[in-house]
């Protein structure tokens, strides 16, 4: 259930049974050679349309811009983004609205995990919740990767499950590099180009759609039980 679908005479009768809604946060950022940029968005819009469908919360319209490498902002044609401060305010700003109105809580669901991108949202509100939602535990599922990285071996297997016809399995290639040498990248210190990067990091080739199940229904739970805990589903 979308709010921006709604007239606002239903959303004051929603306000009256419910106090939460869900943003889903997007990119407009690149995904290796084998994956769209709007990867992230629609993952997290999935996400909240199910938890919408099954417990009745407001979806609100997507944020779909959000803070990348600047190694990507650079290098990778079609991928832009805001600054902090940006995502921090738009933030803070469509909330405090939507707060004054009745709205308690908020749940900004997030398939980027930039450091800087998390942290504008979780400083935008004290009434925010932030889900990571590749932050669940994956190591049992993966062959070449603990966690997820980057349009890698746990990512492809996502979309792969959710939407296999935007996936091009044929041009995908798997490209590693340590966490000691991509760190000052992550920590957006070092911009200049990476031999051999093409986007990704992580073993896409590896990816699967039973993988991809399995991983979105720990990422569906984790979304869940952190809704639950604020005790409002
Ligand atoms: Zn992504």
């Amino acid at each position: 259930m979308k709010l921006n679908m709604l007239k606002y005479t239903e959303i004051k009768e929603y306000l009256k049974e419910k106090d939460s809604l869900l943003i889903p946060i997007g990119t407009c950022e690149q995904h290796g050679l084998h994956l769209p940029l709007c990867t992230d968005t629609i993952v997290a819009e999935k996400m909240c349309d199910e938890i919408s469908d099954k417990y009745g919360i407001l979806v609100a319209p997507t944020v779909n811009y959000g803070i990348n490498l600047p190694l990507d902002n650079n290098t990778m044609t079609g991928t832009t983004g805001i600054s902090y401060e940006v995502l921090k305010e738009t933030l803070r700003s469509i909330t405090e609205y939507w707060n004054k109105q009745g709205f308690k809580h908020f749940f900004a669901v997030s398939c980027h995990g930039d450091i800087f991108h998390i942290k504008a949202l979780q400083d935008s509100s004290k009434n925010i919740e932030v889900i990571e939602t590749y932050e669940v535990e994956q190591k049992d599922l993966l062959e070449k990767q603990v966690c997820t990285r980057h349009a890698c071996e746990s990512e492809t297997s996502v979309m792969l499950y959710l939407y296999p016809e935007l996936v091009d399995m044929s041009v995908a290639r798997d490209f590693d590099i340590s966490i000691d040498i991509f760190m000052p990248y992550l920590e957006h210190k070092k911009t200049e180009v990476i031999d051999g990067y093409i986007g990704n990091v992580g073993y896409s080739t590896l990816a699967t759609r039973e993988k991809g199940k399995a991983i979105y229904e720990r990422m569906l739970k984790n979304l869940e039980n952190v809704i639950k805990n604020v005790g409002v589903i």
